[in-house]
């Protein structure tokens, strides 16, 4: 089946009481059991919920997983596949990483004994450098937030294999319709669902997909036991929006190509960051590894004063945290989303003050092209 189909169909089957063709929404903290012992499978809402149930067993087919397991955010979704190490293991970390990640392995994990080395991923030997002999997880963001850089993943697997490691790949910024690193050998895959698998900027919602039994096993242990889930409603509504995941995805694709073009081409700015161009420096590793190139670009102004007058003077755009839904969003990552990174390590990822990143949305492009451009002018 393709994954247009998958989206639409798997985890989706009528319902079996009624017929309904949508899933239901099973709004319940319990179940109903016969006799003491007996049961119809189903015994207490955090431990198992229908909705639940069929949106994990739809992503899980969409990443190409065997399995998948649903959290409240997509912090959680972070914070319990690292539940699944020890105290003294050792994980490799992407530096150039959505900076709620980097606050929690810094300030939260390393007071649970997890250590971390955070090395420049795009060349596989600083990973190769930073291995020690308790390296559990290798874990990366490919392309990362904001700066658009790519991870080679079929040669962070084979490092990982080779260590006897997991290789962890947040998918946020691709969605499965553009990147499936489980099929590239990853062993583990993370989402901020919040963003475009929920697409509608109306949700909270994370998801972790694996193709390994070992860690599904230890995941959906951890998913009942620390409790960090999501309610019923929330995956009814990531249900409602895979349906319409490969529609949206190549919309943002194609309109941020455009956008990107036309930037890259503007005196006014000096630099656009987006994998889809030729002149991005990793442009044929992410053409050999993503189907499309997604709908995030980050572009640089000059300094703050740009970076202000920019995000005031645009109307389309939202200046708000967040990407990934239907309307166009700006963020300045600095002051916004990556406040939590020390400004030296900002720097030297350029993160500068007048970077800012443009969550395209599926408007009409040629209304998004004439309020960047008007914006532009200020
Ligand atoms: C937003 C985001 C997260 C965190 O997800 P929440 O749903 O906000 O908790 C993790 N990784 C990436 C790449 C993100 O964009």
């Amino acid at each position: 089946m393709k994954f247009a189909t998958k989206a639409i169909h798997i985890g989706q089957q009528p319902d079996e009481l009624t017929g309904a063709v949508t899933v239901p929404l099973y709004q319940t903290s319990t179940y109903a059991q016969e006799e003491i012992g007996k049961h119809k499978g189903w015994e207490y809402a955090r431990t198992q919920n229908p909705t639940r149930s069929r949106w994990e067993e739809c992503l899980a087919a969409l990443e190409g997983g065997l399995a998948a397991y649903a959290f409240g955010s997509g912090s959680a979704a972070v914070d319990s596949i690292m539940r699944i190490l020890s105290a003294g293991d050792h994980v490799i970390m992407a530096e150039d990483m959505y900076g709620g990640t980097y606050r929690l392995a810094t300030t939260v994990l390393t007071r649970f004994g997890l250590t971390f080395s955070f090395v420049d991923m795009r060349d596989p030997a600083n990973v190769e450098a930073a291995i020690q002999p308790n390296t559990k997880m290798i874990y990366t963001e490919t392309p990362t937030n904001p700066m658009m850089t790519i991870t080679d993943l079929r040669t962070m697997a084979a490092i990982a294999d080779k260590i006897g490691a997991l290789l962890v790949v947040d998918n946020t910024f691709a969605s499965p319709y553009f990147q499936r690193p489980l099929e590239l050998g990853a062993h583990v895959v993370v989402h901020s669902a919040t963003k475009y698998l929920g697409g509608h900027s109306d949700l909270v919602h994370g998801i972790v997909a694996t193709n390994s039994a070992d860690v599904a096993e230890r995941l959906k242990f951890i998913q009942n036991a620390v409790g960090a889930v999501p309610g019923p409603l929330e995956c009814w509504l990531c249900l409602r929006s895979a349906k319409t995941l490969h529609v949206r995805m190549e919309r943002h694709a194609s309109n941020a190509m455009q956008i990107a073009i036309a930037l890259e081409k503007d005196p006014r700015v000096k630099a656009v960051h987006y994998p889809g161009l030729p002149s991005h420096p990793q442009h044929k590793l992410a053409a050999s590894q993503m189907n499309g190139f997604g709908g995030m670009i980050s572009i640089e102004l000059g300094g703050i004063a740009q970076a202000k007058s920019f995000t005031k003077a645009i109307k389309v755009f939202t200046l708000a945290e967040s990407l990934g839904g239907v309307e166009s969003l700006v963020c300045h990552p600095v002051s916004m989303t990556h406040g939590s990174i020390p400004v030296e390590q900002r720097e030297r990822l350029g993160i500068t003050e007048g970077l800012v990143r443009l969550s395209v949305g599926i408007e009409d492009v040629e209304d998004l092209m004439a309020d960047i451009d008007q914006a532009l002018h200020n």
